[in-house]
């Protein structure tokens, strides 16, 4: 097994629960989890999930050529990018929210099946990490995937901020109760086929802009983030550095597979 590092933990399902039919919040025991107490709720992590049928994790190394080495292919674990929403201090259980979109990838598959005692890796930046500048006026824009990132922003917003929050979510039974001091406008879309993209570009182009200072913050499936970062660029000359534009996931791929498009795309623009 590959050395433990700064950052990489391995930590124990105590318990998970459904906060919506399509949304799990998986709770995470570890003696270690004081490694993240600088964290940034809402940055992002990486898990690591051990095939099926073993529950041992062997963490990857991250090789010089920005890729990473694998252990042999039985003990292999995937990797996949998810969000650190949270530690509670007390019971040193950290938690991680997963959209339930089926079977169909280890990190959902897994997350449906997580019991007492299931085993994942954690690996997570241990620093603080800025996700928003301090303006008037926010527009965070994102799918399932994003509701952790979001929720995390929406908690540390000041009551003095304002903005419009719209959330792709498969129906109305998936809307969630998200904290915020701030004066916040939600809008949820609903879309039964999330697994072919997302639906949420017009409602995006619907809301008026307020002539402020402003910061978007721009979360989904690759060909949404394409389409409405284009329009806030080209439509509504907003600067680099108002708007976060990043791809979660790419519909038809694994992450893995899409990862070098993504990666590419998020850093051209
Ligand atoms: C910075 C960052 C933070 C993220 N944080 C979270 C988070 O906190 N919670 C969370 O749930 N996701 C989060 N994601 C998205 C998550 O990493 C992807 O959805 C990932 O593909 C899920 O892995 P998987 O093993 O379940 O499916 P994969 O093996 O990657 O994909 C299998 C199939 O499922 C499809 N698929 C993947 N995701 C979805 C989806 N959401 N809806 C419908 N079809 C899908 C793929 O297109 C593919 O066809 C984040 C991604 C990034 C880059």
């Amino acid at each position: 097994m590959a050395k433990m590092q700064a950052g990489q933990i391995v930590a124990e399902v105590t318990r998970k629960e459904y906060i919506t039919p399509h949304f799990i919040r998986v709770y995470l025991h570890s003696e270690e989890v004081s490694q993240f107490r600088n964290t940034t709720i809402g940055d992002n992590n990486k898990i690591a999930i051990p095939p099926q049928g073993l529950n041992e994790i062997h963490f990857p190394t991250w090789g010089d050529n920005h890729e990473w080495i694998y252990p042999e292919k039985e003990i292999a674990p995937s990797i996949r990018t998810y969000t650190h929403r949270g530690i509670n201090w007390e019971t040193n259980e950290l938690y991680i929210d997963f959209v339930d979109h089926g079977d169909g990838g280890p990190a959902s598959k897994w997350a449906r099946e997580a019991e007492k005692g299931s085993k994942l890796g954690v690996m997570m930046r241990t620093e603080p990490r800025e996700l928003y500048p301090q303006v008037d006026w926010y527009f965070l824009i994102g799918d399932g995937t994003a509701i952790p990132v979001l929720g995390a922003i929406l908690e540390a917003l000041p009551e003095t901020a304002k903005g419009v929050c719209i959330i792709e979510v498969h129906g109305k039974e998936d809307e969630q109760k998200l904290e915020t001091k701030a004066a916040i406008e939600f809008i949820w879309v609903h879309n039964q086929d999330s697994h072919l993209g997302n639906n949420m570009t017009q409602t995006v182009k619907s809301v008026k802009i307020p002539e402020t200072s402003k910061f978007g913050y721009l979360a989904c499936e690759l060909s949404t983030v394409k389409e409405v970062r284009n329009y806030f660029r080209k439509e509504k000359n907003w600067k680099q550095s108002e708007l976060y534009a990043y791809s979660y996931w790419k519909a038809g791929l694994s992450q893995d597979q899409s990862q070098s498009e993504r990666r590419k795309d998020n850093s051209d623009h």
